[in-house]
């Protein structure tokens, strides 16, 4: 049950596809939320203007193409199912197996087939979407424009530290009945609970070698162009090229091409991307003339992202939390390889299991953070 309004807020630090989710989840246990979110979005009437004009200086990926796997679907259908019905409104089409096997290919229908469905949407559309279900939602706070600096804590008693709340770059303080770092794959999460006295998280870390480059655009005429199915992805070894289908007659084409091949680096100028691009016989058809056009014409840049690595943090060890009421999830907690497309999944999944967590725990963020590490029961 949500507690009582004089009692402080949950707050999540960050904005994004976890915080947003989280944040409209922890409604369930507390009466107030607030979400601190560096950037400033503009409320936008409709997800294209995000698209267009949301600068994103702390998602530098928010323009790269994104995947949005089954599972994520299935989270939503379970307990953000407001989310999903906002992205049916706008037209986000839904692609089933049956859709995406390759041209000519025919799969033995298996149970659970009708559970292995994608998303096709852009990263903007579906944050918009998020933001918009989360925005204005009774006893949730979104306030953009707010940078956190580090973690508050009461009084130590020789014991790990309990954070009671979130210190900003201004110099003020506010407090906490607890704390979710959602700030993205640039957490400070170590930084901040060394300065409180905590132990750091352990970490695993491991580059990708991988620079990604994503270019976006629009179908002139209908779907798909013909002999094609809805998503085209091929790993090549050396490197990766993707079609991923958009929402609106958009799609995006990105490669994963390694750091350490000096001959693509140029693939940032877009006429060797496209020379590049349409040399894979998959991938011809989309740019083919008259089928597609870059999305804001021909200035449309190719996008190009590098420092990509893999990494889990453990929060919690033997003893219990590293600081009580403190979370950590989405990719402050673990990100992988983009090409393979999970991030934004895994931040929703992780959502789900710190509501699942705080719904076995009442009132006790010391065993909810606990038991986040081992829950499992959601879809
Ligand atoms: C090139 C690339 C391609 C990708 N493709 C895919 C894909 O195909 N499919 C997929 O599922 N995932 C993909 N991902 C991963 C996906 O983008 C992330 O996993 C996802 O955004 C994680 O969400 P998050 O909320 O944890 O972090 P983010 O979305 O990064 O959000 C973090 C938020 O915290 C805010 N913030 C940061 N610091 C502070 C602070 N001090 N104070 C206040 N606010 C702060 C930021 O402004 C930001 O809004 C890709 C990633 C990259 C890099």
């Amino acid at each position: 049950m949500p507690r009582a309004a004089d009692n402080p807020p949950a707050i999540v630090l960050g904005g994004g596809i976890a915080g947003l989710a989280a944040a409209r989840l922890l409604t369930r246990h507390y009466a107030r939320v607030v979400v601190l979110e560096r950037d400033t979005r503009p409320d936008a009437a409709e997800p294209e203007s995000a698209f267009g004009a949301w600068q994103r200086r702390g998602v530098p990926q928010f323009r790269h193409s994104h995947a949005f796997l089954a599972r994520l679907r299935l989270v939503l259908l379970a307990h953000l199912p407001e989310v999903l019905d906002r992205l049916r409104a706008l037209g986000v089409r839904e692609l089933g197996l049956a859709q995406l096997a390759p041209p000519g290919v025919t799969l033995a229908p298996e149970d659970g087939d009708d559970e292995v469905v994608l998303l096709a949407c852009r990263r903007a559309t579906f944050e918009w979407a998020l933001r918009e279900c989360v925005r204005g939602r009774p006893g949730v706070e979104l306030r953009e424009g707010v940078s956190v600096a580090g973690l508050s804590v009461a009084a130590r008693d020789g014991r790990r530290p309990s954070v009671t709340g979130v210190r900003l770059t201004d110099g003020s303080v506010m407090r906490a009945a607890l704390v979710v770092d959602a700030t993205g794959r640039r957490s400070r999460a170590p930084a901040w609970l060394g300065a409180i006295g905590a132990p750091l998280p352990r970490e695993l870390c491991a580059d990708t070698g991988t620079f990604y480059y994503t270019r976006f655009y629009r179908r002139r005429h209908g779907r798909a162009p013909r002999g094609t199915t809805g998503l085209v992805a091929g790993d090549l070894g050396w490197v990766k090229v993707a079609i991923f289908p958009g929402d609106n007659a958009s799609f995006s084409i990105s490669v994963g091409a390694p750091v350490d091949d000096g001959s693509l680096r140029g693939l940032s100028e877009p006429a060797r991307f496209e020379a590049f691009v349409r040399a894979f016989p998959a991938v011809a058809p989309w740019r083919a003339r008259g089928v597609s056009v870059p999305i804001d014409g021909p200035p449309t840049p190719v996008l190009v992202m590098g420092n990509l690595r893999n990494r889990l943090r453990r929060f919690v060890d033997r003893e219990g939390p590293l600081a009580a009421g403190f979370f950590a999830i989405g990719d402050a907690a673990y990100h992988s390889n983009p090409v393979y497309g999970r991030g934004a999944t895994s931040a929703i999944v992780q959502a789900a299991l710190l509501d699942e967590a705080l719904g076995r725990h009442p009132g006790d963020v010391r065993a909810a953070g606990t038991a986040g590490r081992s829950a499992r029961s959601h879809p």
